[in-house]
């Protein structure tokens, strides 16, 4: 899409520092890490938020690369948490769907 900050990371037109790649996702350092691991998994097609799958199906291969790269980076043994943020009441600030990993210390819950 035209004029989405992730879909123009995505074509290279603005840097970011990846960290894995597949034919359907993107993973890259979150520009403002919330822990010593933060980084954000999106697939390539562009879609709004999780309000907006059409079909869930679509969320499989990104599903499964966060498991992946999550391992990858050896975030299985201490573990991490995956964040998805939908809309306003979610906080969400990007509108490209968007699955934040957090990991390297232990995360308080709840959030606020
Ligand atoms: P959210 O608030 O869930 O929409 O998350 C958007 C995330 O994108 C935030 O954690 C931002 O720090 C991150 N972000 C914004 N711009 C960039 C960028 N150019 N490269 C990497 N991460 C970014
Ligand atoms: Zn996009």
């Amino acid at each position: 899409m035209a004029d989405c900050l992730f879909c123009k990371i995505i074509a290279r037109e603005i840097p970011a520092e990846i960290i894995a790649e597949g034919d359907d996702y993107l993973a890259f350092k979150d520009i403002h890490p919330q822990a010593p691991v933060h980084f954000l998994v999106i697939p390539k097609l562009h879609i709004q938020s999780l309000a907006h799958v059409a079909d869930p199906e679509t969320l499989l291969a990104t599903m499964g690369a966060i498991v992946e790269v999550a391992r990858e980076q050896g975030l299985d043994e201490n573990g991490y948490r995956v964040v998805n943020n939908v809309g306003k009441y979610g906080g969400q600030t990007v509108n490209h769907i968007h699955f934040h990993v957090l990991s390297g210390r232990r995360l308080t819950w709840p959030p606020g």
